[in-house]
């Protein structure tokens, strides 16, 4: 049996994160990872859906491009060119990954592993190793829907290994992979029907975002399908889709099952360690990513905590200054997340949505500032998306508590709003900033 300060299971971002900032504080670290290095966001998530991203995005540059004075015939796109630069990419990251942890002494079992008892875990090999700290960061798979025919769909990892660009494609689900492939495919040449429960795709996001959403989705050519709640898929004329009203949408050939994701604890046998999880299967964590048995902790999409790469990364890193490094009370602050959605055109949220203010602070004390605008940028384009902005703030002397925007540049926009919104920022600071003139972001520091 060999033993390590820290086994860490699952070599995706929180795993790989917290296994590199233990092994600095001298820690013995061994790392159990059964695929590729890198996890979802390397392999099936952030980065590649980047790259398709960017080639969507360069699709609506070519139309816009004769309203500038371009001209040109009709461009081709060559979907199996990208999947091949896109995948010669990730195996580089791979490589790069599996060098660093060389370079670290890291070292890497390439298995599954699972428990035996709360200390020790045993690899696909049948080797036994024991830690004095055991981290869970074994992540989340897509969901598949409970209903007959849903294997005849596939999700965001089948989307990964697509030959050809499907010639039209169902997509079911109206959260962020919904909404984000569907642009992709829509701009890359696809007929995307796309199939929702409600009325309204990211409904979970500040109203406005999602109908503004909805609105470019449609004018782009995406057919929305509302109040479809899927109950069976058959293969009787291409791909068919039943919902449970009765209506049938068929000839698909590819079905896009985009609902949400679980948790990846399958082959960990938590039971013999007593880990506890929740309804969901998520491992149960608290404030410092304990779990329920002491010297077990999980970290990133496996605790079901917000599935997002820099939250899995943030919290691995805290974790290993606290455990290695005598931080005592390092810990992952859960209360201010950024996040963008790379739709078309792109989303940027961080804090509160105006409703969770008004809940959370009382309405008397929430104010909302809004502005919606066509980007100078699209002055001369035929397609005109608009950018809407909203900053919602609380208490009299206006803390800015939520900053939500739809609009061209909002990924890259969003970031420097959040450190000013992380540091408490009021919207007088915001509108003591000086406009950086001709931008779309000048409106953020504008608002009246
Ligand atoms: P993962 O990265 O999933 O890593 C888990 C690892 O554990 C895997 O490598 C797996 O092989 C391994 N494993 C599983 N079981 C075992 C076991 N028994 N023993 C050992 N190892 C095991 N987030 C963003 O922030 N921005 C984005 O743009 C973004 N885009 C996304 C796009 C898509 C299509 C998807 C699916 C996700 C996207 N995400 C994005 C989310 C992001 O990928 C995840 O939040 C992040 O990867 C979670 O990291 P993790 O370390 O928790 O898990
Ligand atoms: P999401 O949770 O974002 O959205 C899934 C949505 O699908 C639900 O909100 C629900 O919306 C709908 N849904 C759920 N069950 C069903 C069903 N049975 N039939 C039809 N629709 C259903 O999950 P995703 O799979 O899109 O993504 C998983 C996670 O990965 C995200 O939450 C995010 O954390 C992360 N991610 C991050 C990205 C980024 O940072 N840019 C990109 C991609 C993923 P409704 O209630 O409206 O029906």
């Amino acid at each position: 049996m060999r033993q390590y300060d820290f086994v860490v299971l699952g070599g995706g971002s929180g795993g790989l994160a917290a296994a590199q900032r233990a092994v600095e504080y001298g820690a013995s670290v061994v790392l159990i990872e059964p695929a590729r290095l890198g996890g979802t966001c390397v392999n099936v998530g952030c980065v590649p859906k980047k790259v398709m991203w960017n080639a969507a995005h360069l699709a609506h540059s070519l139309q816009d491009s004769p309203a500038y004075g371009f001209e040109f015939s009709k461009p081709n796109h060559n979907w199996s060119k990208l999947k091949e630069g896109r995948d010669n990419y990730v195996k580089r990251l791979n490589e790069i990954y599996l060098n660093n942890l060389a370079k670290k002494s890291i070292e890497l079992i390439p298995s599954k592993g699972r428990f035996v008892t709360a200390k020790e875990i045993e690899t696909e090999q049948g080797d036994i190793v024991q830690g004095q700290h055991i981290l869970v960061a074994t992540g989340g798979v897509p969901s598949l829907p409970n209903i007959p025919g849903a294997s005849l769909g596939i999700t965001s990892d089948g989307f990964f290994e697509l030959e050809r660009v499907p010639k039209r494609v169902a997509i079911v689900g109206s959260g962020y992979i919904a909404v984000e492939l569907a642009g992709v495919l829509n701009a890359l040449g696809s007929d995307v029907v796309q199939f929702l429960r409600y009325e309204g795709v990211l409904r979970s996001f500040e109203d406005a975002l999602g109908n503004l959403l909805l609105k470019n989705m449609q004018t782009m050519g995406i057919e929305v399908v509302t109040k479809a709640i899927p109950n069976r898929v058959d293969d009787s004329d291409g791909v068919v889709l039943t919902v449970t009203d009765g209506r049938t949408f068929g000839n698909f050939d590819c079905l896009l099952w985009a609902i949400g994701r679980q948790p990846n604890t399958v082959f960990l046998e938590l039971q013999k360690s007593g880990i506890q999880v929740d309804d969901m299967g998520h491992i149960v964590v608290d404030a410092y990513q304990n779990t329920s048995v002491e010297g077990v902790y999980a970290v990133g999409d496996v605790t079901g905590q917000a599935q997002l790469t820099p939250v899995a990364i943030a919290a691995g890193r805290r974790l290993a200054d606290r455990l290695f490094n005598s931080q005592h009370e390092r810990k992952l602050n859960y209360e201010i997340i950024p996040t963008v959605i790379f739709s078309h055109p792109p989303i940027g949220t961080v804090g509160k949505t105006e409703a969770e203010a008004r809940r959370f602070y009382g309405s008397e004390l929430v104010n909302v500032y809004e502005s919606e605008f066509v980007p100078m940028f699209n002055a001369l384009t035929e397609h005109k998306p608009k950018t809407f902005m909203k900053l919602v703030t609380a208490g009299e002397e206006e803390r800015v508590v939520g900053c939500h925007m739809i609009g061209t540049g909002s990924d890259e926009m969003l970031q420097g709003f959040a450190v000013a919104i992380s540091m408490g920022a009021l919207k007088s600071d915001f509108d003591d900033t000086l406009a950086i003139h001709p931008t779309s972001a000048e409106e953020l520091v504008t608002m009246r």
